[in-house]
């Protein structure tokens, strides 16, 4: 894989047309100017990698839409040194956007064709992620309690293991909702244990879904 000055340029352009949607963070727009997409999506795909849409990845996922991983980065609060837990690792991109800004990052994917695929290439590309094959609704009890927790897939409820896996201070992003589109949701666990619960408008993603995946 290659990284051309002409997907520089376009990668350029498409985080110059995400801070005109709204993004502010400067460390998130740099980061997304750094990971490069067109490497996360098939090659016969390429020429869809800096357009801010989402796109199929095989077995039926699809990787967000750039806007949309930057908008979950940003709610996130990501610093270096936090270990953040990723729910629904697909092509691996967002874990990458997390793990260039410094993060420890925790991926867990249900679809094991997926998972095997993503974990080989992350490896391949020297990308410090650590993958698991589970259901994300479970969380990684082993590793918790975790400082941030991102769920990348649409949660028609808030897992609770999630929640207890969350440490005082922490910020778990999820869309939120069963229908066609979901609420992004932004909590804040505070040091008393309740939550503070914010939203973010609208998004539609691909769902969450329970237990292991065997497609
Ligand atoms: N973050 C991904 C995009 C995620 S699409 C990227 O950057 O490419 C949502 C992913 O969540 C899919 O790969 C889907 O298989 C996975 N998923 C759905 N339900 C899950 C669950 N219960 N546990 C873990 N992963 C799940």
């Amino acid at each position: 894989m290659i990284d051309t000055f002409r997907h520089k340029g376009l990668r350029k352009k498409l985080v110059d047309s995400i801070r005109e949607k709204g993004i502010t963070d400067k460390r998130v727009l740099m980061a997304l100017e750094a990971v490069p997409r067109h490497f996360f999506m098939d090659s016969s795909f390429l020429e869809f990698a800096y357009q801010d849409k989402p796109f199929p990845i095989g077995s039926g996922q699809t990787i967000s839409q750039p806007y949309t991983v930057a908008f979950q980065t940003q709610l996130l609060m990501v610093q270096p040194g936090l270990k953040v837990l990723e729910i629904g690792t697909g092509s691996g991109y967002q874990a990458c956007v997390l793990a260039h800004l410094g993060a420890k990052v925790f991926s867990v994917e249900r679809q094991r064709k997926l998972y095997l695929k993503t974990k080989a290439f992350l490896d391949e590309q020297g990308w410090k992620v650590k993958t698991f094959l589970g259901d994300g609704n479970l969380g990684l009890p082993t590793f918790a309690p975790f400082d941030r927790i991102l769920i990348t897939a649409a949660a028609p409820e808030i897992p609770q293991p999630l929640i207890d896996q969350l440490k005082p201070g922490g910020i778990i992003v999820l869309p939120l909702g069963g229908g066609d589109d979901q609420i992004m949701l932004r909590l804040i666990k505070n040091p008393d244990g309740t939550l503070t619960r914010e939203q973010h408008g609208y998004f539609r993603f691909v769902p969450l879904l329970g237990d292991l995946g065997d497609d």
